[in-house]
């Protein structure tokens, strides 16, 4: 059993970092940061007056997130 570890397809070379242009980067990153505040809102806020979902159901399903991060809950 002799499995060596190195591929030999590669030429040794260092790979260079892909430049990716910040145009490209714009759509997801305001994409992550519409997620993000969606999810704060649903762990943080939904709740009460702010609450635009009747019933308990998201309040139990965040619920242990909101303990674990420190937001009030009851
Ligand atoms: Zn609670």
């Amino acid at each position: 059993m002799s499995q060596s570890l190195s591929s030999s397809s590669h030429s040794g070379g260092i790979a260079a970092p892909v430049a990716i242009p910040i145009r490209a980067l714009v759509p997801w990153a305001v994409f992550t940061v519409v997620l993000s505040l969606l999810l704060l809102y649903f762990v943080g806020a939904e709740q009460g007056a702010t609450s635009l979902i009747s019933g308990h159901a998201v309040h139990e399903y965040v619920h242990d997130g909101r303990h674990l991060l420190g937001f009030p809950c009851h």
